[in-house]
């Protein structure tokens, strides 16, 4: 089976990482704009941020047979500061065009501050210009209400559900979610409440449609493996093949294609890769030998 990961920070992730992604048959990452754990105070630190995001991090993971793309936005968490935010927010529209580029997200709530509220307005507005996806990040504090208050948010500037992803979801949000129409993500943390187990339980409750998976695997306590390690669990406790093929790949797909920027089609057929590629004259040798990796055609199993 192949995999999807709609949501990973691969940047802060190793190359051993993308090795074993591939070999477990992720084939396709998204890697949204978030965070780095170290505030940034200049907004040309964004701009290099999200170049690398469209650029050098988009080459990597091609080197290891892994399609990439990735979300602009400016996240919930530095939108308070709002001097740096402005300056960001001039910047979104030079980015969200690229090749590549398949939502504005993450955005949302963090503390669900007014400056917070006030710049995921500003990014839904720039998402229904841009005609993009919106990914949106909820709050692990006060979990339900902010999740409740994003899609409030959300129905007040008239952007269609199926064009928002609403992600880091548990069971005391995902009936709301899934009620109001949104693509419904849950991320898969190792020793959390919302582990494996749990979300074999989801599904076995609500189905597949409109339920998609993700790691969230960034520079914390996380998985890059949890989305195949996910549908292993749901194929051994007697899920349905194509419930597994929709939450951990396709329904990603649907989601996330409505972009115009991501196509099966992408990654459908044979790759063959020797790792000495370069990208403004850098390759991911470190001075060994270019092996050639061959990447068979996929014929996805329903
Ligand atoms: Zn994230």
């Amino acid at each position: 089976m192949y995999y999807i990961d709609p949501h990973i920070h691969m940047v802060s992730r190793t190359t051993d990482d993308y090795q074993a992604m591939r070999a477990a048959g992720i084939v396709a990452v998204i890697e949204p704009a978030f965070w780095l754990g170290q505030a940034r105070t200049e907004a040309s630190s964004f701009k290099d941020y999200f170049s690398t995001l469209v650029g050098w991090e988009r080459f990597r993971a091609s080197q290891f047979g892994i399609k990439h793309y990735c979300t602009i936005g400016l996240n919930s968490k530095e939108a308070n500061n709002e001097a740096l935010a402005e300056k960001v927010m001039d910047l979104l529209p030079l980015f969200a065009a690229k090749e590549g580029v398949v939502a504005i997200g993450e955005i949302g709530y963090d503390d669900q501050t007014a400056a917070e509220d006030k710049y995921f307005r500003l990014q839904i507005e720039l998402a229904l210009k841009f005609n993009l996806p919106v990914m949106v990040h909820t709050p692990h504090r006060d979990k339900k209400n902010g999740t409740i208050r994003s899609m409030d948010v959300l129905e007040e500037h008239g952007i269609a559900p199926h064009m928002v992803v609403i992600d880091h979801n548990n069971e005391e949000t995902a009936k709301h979610v899934l009620d109001r129409g949104y693509w419904t993500a849950f991320t898969i943390y190792p020793n959390t409440k919302m582990g494996n187990e749990r979300m074999v339980e989801v599904v076995k409750q609500y189905g597949s449609e409109r339920i998609i998976v993700d790691s969230s695997a960034d520079w914390g306590v996380s998985d890059p493996l949890s989305v195949p390690k996910t549908a292993a669990l749901m194929l051994e406790r007697g899920i349905a093949k194509e419930d597994v093929h929709l939450t951990c790949y396709k329904n990603a797909l649907t989601a996330y294609s409505q972009s115009g920027q991501m196509h099966e089609e992408d990654w459908k057929n044979e790759m063959v890769i020797t790792q000495d590629s370069l990208f403004e004259g850098s390759s991911v040798l470190r001075g060994q030998e270019a092996k050639e990796i061959v990447y068979p055609n996929i014929i996805i199993e329903n």
